[in-house]
């Protein structure tokens, strides 16, 4: 047992922290985890044992500088593991079809969604790779992509909505099926949609049933590999940009400090609430825009990513120091944690002239964390960005999908805000997309569902009949 682990991870017995400098051999405690101790620093890596026996790294949280001592103990009865155990030989990926693979791209039907599936960029690239792409006509026309771009990358535009799902093997679209989409599945055809299966499990049923192999993009493990298809990400990139920029429209007053003749303007302060990466972009944006800006965040390890972008960090004593998981999510506050956070942003929001919220716990309703109280103290004129609005909001106000003013408070509860900007939201999903296909389809241009490889095993929802996924699973009893 090493004296001077400071470090110290929990991990089941399937998975451990990579093989690192300054890594010990991993401990077995009594209640059958697996330890790994490193010296000096606290942080985190989930790691997952490959079925080949090797450690692949699937997240990290840097170092935080939390002193030696705050770190948790090593059991006393840990034993050293000498060897891992491995695993059962790995399955062979299943084709889902064969080369070459048919993609379609139907028109987005859900009201005021803009943006596309595929770009034509993506397309010439895929179909370049030896793959067939249908688009149905006019798909990119709300993002201004019109059906000649997509032709000269080497789609073939087809004139109906039913006819890209007839013809196509998988389908790519944003937003998850409606119904009557849901209808023009047939049995083994793939989807790849944002289906937020955990909430929409009517929805997981009837793919299930209708034998349809969904991946669902806000599934895609949040780890170092898989930040290219990382979708969420790059929707909340585009969210917390437009939030800041909706902000400034609609504030009273100008963001930037001014020196002018008529006199001098001080510059804007913007709060921002929930620093992951909607709020980092928001912090940005608003210092691009010269106001002076502090964030908070009940995860302690953003605060030099916040810092790092010129604003002030907000550290609020909640009586509790492990506020995040295992995943680097943070994990739902307590009552007594939201009371110590809403009395001090209120003191902080009394000040703010903009107050954008982002902070969210993935699966559960938004926190609650400005309450109509302190929407009351703040000066008239000032307004609030709830990018929580999907989830309830982070302000008791805030009313999904409308714009309201309360007190002279404008406070924003618009909904969809990556479809505003169409143009670079298709793009970035679109590349998210195609960076998830060169998993999925193989060398020799098939379809394949391949369980050995964790993006794609954490990513599938539904296949042959089943619930693959263990958290939508969980959800459906
Ligand atoms: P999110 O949308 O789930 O939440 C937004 C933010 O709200 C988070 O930073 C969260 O800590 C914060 N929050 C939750 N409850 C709060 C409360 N009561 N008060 C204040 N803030 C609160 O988060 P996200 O932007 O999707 O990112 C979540 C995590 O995933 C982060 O740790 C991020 O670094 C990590 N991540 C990792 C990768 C990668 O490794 N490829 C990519 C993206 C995100």
């Amino acid at each position: 047992m090493p004296d001077s682990a400071n470090f110290v991870y929990h991990f089941n017995s399937n998975s451990c922290p990579a093989e690192a400098p300054g890594w010990q051999r991993p401990w077995l405690v009594p209640d059958g985890r697996l330890l790994r101790v490193r010296s000096g620093q606290l942080g985190s890596t989930v790691c997952r044992r490959t079925p080949h026996g090797e450690w692949s790294e699937m997240e990290s949280t840097p170092p935080t500088g939390i002193p030696a001592e705050e770190s948790p103990p090593v059991p006393e009865q840990a034993v050293a593991v000498e060897e891992p155990v491995v695993e059962a030989a790995p399955a062979p990926p299943q084709q889902l079809s064969g080369p070459p693979v048919t993609i379609g791209v139907p028109r987005e039907v859900v009201p005021g969604e803009r943006r596309v599936a595929l770009v034509p960029d993506t397309v010439k690239r895929l179909v370049a790779q030896g793959n067939r792409v249908v688009v149905e006509s006019n798909a990119g026309t709300p993002a201004h992509l019109l059906d000649g771009a997509y032709e000269a990358a080497g789609a073939t535009i087809v004139s109906d909505h039913a006819s890209v799902f007839q013809q196509a093997d998988l389908i790519v679209k944003v937003q998850k099926p409606t119904p009557d989409e849901v209808g023009l599945f047939r049995r083994g055809q793939t989807l790849i949609a944002f289906l937020q299966p955990m909430v929409n499990t009517d929805l997981v049923q009837e793919l299930r049933d209708q034998g349809v192999t969904a991946f669902s993009m806000d599934a895609i493990p949040r780890t170092s590999r898989a930040q290219y298809m990382d979708a969420l990400s790059s929707m909340a990139t585009v969210a917390g940009y437009k939030a800041v920029l909706m902000a400034a429209d609609h504030l009273a007053k100008f963001m930037p400090l001014l020196t002018t003749a008529a006199g001098n303007i001080p510059p804007a302060k913007v709060l921002v609430i929930g620093a992951g990466v909607a709020g980092l972009q928001a912090i940005a944006t608003a210092r691009r825009l010269g106001a002076v800006v502090e964030a908070y965040d009940t995860r302690p390890a953003v605060k030099e990513q916040v810092q790092s972008l010129g604003a002030r960090f907000i550290e609020i004593d909640t009586g509790s120091s492990d506020t995040q998981t295992a995943a680097g999510y943070a994990r739902e506050a307590t009552a007594e944690e939201l009371a110590a956070q809403q009395a001090e942003l209120a003191r902080r929001a009394a000040r703010a002239d903009a107050i954008i919220t982002t902070a969210a716990v993935p699966g559960r309703p938004a926190p609650r964390l400005i309450s109509a109280e302190t929407v009351e103290q703040m000066a008239p004129g000032s307004v609030i960005v709830d990018l929580a609005a999907e989830t309830g909001g982070n302000c008791e106000l805030t009313q999904p999908g409308r714009i309201i003013d309360h007190n002279g408070v404008t406070i924003i509860g618009t909904l969809n805000l990556p479809s505003t900007l169409p143009i670079h939201a298709s793009q970035m999903y679109a590349k998210n997309i195609q960076n998830l296909l060169a998993l999925m389809i193989d060398k020799d241009g098939a379809l394949v569902l391949n369980m050995d490889d964790d993006i794609v095993a954490g990513t599938v929802i539904t296949h042959n009949g089943q619930v693959l996924h263990e958290g939508t699973r969980a959800r459906m009893g």
